[in-house]
């Protein structure tokens, strides 16, 4: 089995607000291996952002904790629960272990500095770099994203925005933390942009060894990108597969209508398939399975019977992860589960 880096388990982020409490992430399990690249995936609003807020303690109010624990293995055989330990632990491992591209970063460059300057502010505010020796630094950074050296001299407003996008993924690569999250890191780039920046995070994890965690809504970078894709769905993990498994036979129901959602450039033309419904909202989510209203195998059980996250296909290879789903499709049987036939999902 592959090495564990990060163990997420029974995860609560809530927010409180005049309607009452949003309880935007609810109870997520989930573990991410050494040196693999994880996408989270969902639509808008399922908590996908807020879980990777979470992880790196960066909940502000109205939102907070409401319970669970985020327990990071660093290469340095340490181990800590990022939401339990003192602030001042966790900024020593902020940065040096675990770094964040945040969502719409690009815009998140100051604009009067020049941009050695912000990597220099990065660095010596989170290692015992001095500015000089930082500053050494950066043409290198620049060049493992494929800017060149000048970059560093220039100003934001005169970088492209896969360019902005580059040199925040180069400062979070700043101190070669052992697990870096990009939160939606290719949204408002053209599609020739996203390619560079998708090609960019995956020579990252090739020639650094480092693991990524990738949040989107976009199933083509999962399918471009990703070892292993968790699909959330109303501020829980539904299903985690390997990137072939979750699009060739995916197990839920939300992950097969989302997959058959994808356009599809080529082939006989057909009328793609929506999912029918809206989102459920977070201050008050379906009883049972929070799929129920929108799901076409909806069952009995499913009105008020919550189902659990496990592993399938247990007796199967033992070399990778089994992937997991919650989902009364699929049987338990002394703990785990076997799977049932499924349809095949419309290519
Ligand atoms: Fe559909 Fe029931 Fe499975 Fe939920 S548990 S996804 S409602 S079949």
């Amino acid at each position: 089995m592959p090495e564990t880096l990060l163990e997420i388990a029974d995860l609560h982020v809530h927010y409180d607000t005049v309607r009452g409490k949003s309880r935007a992430v609810d109870g997520v399990n989930l573990t991410v291996y050494r040196g693999e690249i994880l996408g989270i995936s969902g639509e808008s609003g399922c908590g996908k952002s807020t879980l990777a807020a979470a992880v790196l303690r960066l909940v502000k109010p109205p939102g907070y904790i409401g319970g669970g624990v985020v327990r990071l293995h660093p290469r340095d055989g340490t181990s800590i629960d990022l939401l339990s330990a003192e602030e001042s632990d966790v900024r020593r491992v902020r940065w040096r272990r675990l770094s964040y591209v945040p969502q719409g970063s690009m815009n998140s460059l100051n604009p009067v500095m020049r941009i050695e300057d912000q990597f220099t502010d990065a660095i010596t505010a989170h290692s015992n770099f001095s500015k000089r020796d930082a500053r050494r630094m950066v043409p290198e950074l620049l060049r493992q994203v494929g800017l060149g050296a000048h970059v560093a001299r220039m100003y934001p407003h005169e970088l492209s925005g896969g360019m902005k996008q580059r040199v925040c993924i180069a400062i979070a690569i700043a101190l070669k933390p052992d697990l870096v999250i990009a939160d939606e890191p290719t949204t408002a780039l053209d599609v020739n942009v996203q390619r560079l920046i998708i090609q960019t995070l995956a020579d990252l994890r090739d020639q650094m060894g480092m693991t990524l965690i990738i949040v989107t809504h976009d199933m083509a970078v999962h399918a471009e990108l990703c070892d292993r894709v968790a699909v959330m769905y109303a501020g829980d993990i539904v299903e985690v597969g390997d990137v072939r498994q979750i699009f060739k036979e995916p197990r839920h129901p939300y992950t097969r209508a989302l997959i058959h959602s994808i356009p599809k450039v080529g082939g006989v033309r057909t009328r793609l398939g929506g999912i029918g419904g809206n989102a459920p909202s977070p201050l008050a989510w379906p009883q049972g399975c929070r799929f129920h209203p929108r799901c076409s195998q909806v069952m009995a059980r499913c009105f008020a019977d919550t189902p659990r996250l496990l592993p399938l296909d247990t007796t199967a290879n033992g070399s990778g992860p089994s992937p997991i789903v919650a989902c009364h499709l699929y049987p338990e049987q002394d703990g785990s589960r076997v799977t049932t036939a499924l349809t095949p999902v419309p290519q």
